[in-house]
């Protein structure tokens, strides 16, 4: 691969409900960090990093799209969505209504996004419930999605799944990889 710096680039959307950590995994993906209190109103907009498919023996380039505050709005325009070949749809697993205006953030991608592009449901905060019985004694917030619900759910609606934590960082790079992955995938077949 000398003198290869990628073999592919690839254009991530990261989208969700406000505050669901959608910029955390941005920062947490580019800059193996953690903010416990970004200001809300400079959301992260862009982020890119380089990940290796070893399998593949290639170097794929992620630029990934952070809504960046806009959520409110729901001012989302087309131009985001275009080119886009892989979507983060995360909620929060604290945070059941997150979970479901997932919904409704599937449906702006269905409208506005490539029919072929990928989409992987991420669950965020499981730092919050790593351990259910002491979480309240630890003043954790309790989680509120199971991850069967939502696996049954990601699998109904065609999408990837995993759960993760932008704080301490547990499958934030696979989420992005998987998806990466299923990307490749249809490359390779031609869809
Ligand atoms: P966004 O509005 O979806 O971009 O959400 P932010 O990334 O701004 O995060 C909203 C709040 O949740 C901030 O206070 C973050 O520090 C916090 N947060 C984000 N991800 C995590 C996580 O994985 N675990 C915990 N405990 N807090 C998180």
């Amino acid at each position: 691969m000398a003198g290869v710096q990628w073999h592919y680039v690839l254009k991530f959307i990261i989208t969700g409900d406000a505050a669901v950590g959608k910029s955390s995994l941005l920062v947490r993906l580019t800059d193996q960090r953690f903010l416990a209190n970004p200001d809300p109103t400079l959301g992260v907009e862009f982020g890119s990093k380089l990940i290796t498919i070893p399998e593949e023996n290639k170097i794929v380039k992620l630029q990934c799209w952070d809504t960046a505050g806009t959520e409110s709005f729901r001012s989302i325009t087309r131009s985001y969505y275009r080119g886009a070949a892989g979507c983060l749809l995360v909620y929060d697993v604290t945070n059941r209504q997150s979970f479901l205006n997932a919904r409704s953030w599937l449906a702006d991608v269905r409208e506005h996004a490539d029919p072929h592009l990928t989409c992987i449901l991420v669950g965020n905060k499981i730092d919050l419930c790593s351990d259910e019985s002491s979480s309240a004694a630890a003043g954790k917030r309790k989680r509120e999605v199971s991850t069967e619900e939502a696996e049954l759910w990601a699998q109904e609606e065609g999408l990837l799944f995993v759960e993760a934590s932008a704080k301490s960082g547990e499958n934030v790079e696979a989420a992005f990889e998987r998806a990466t992955r299923n990307i490749l995938d249809k490359v390779h077949r031609g869809v």
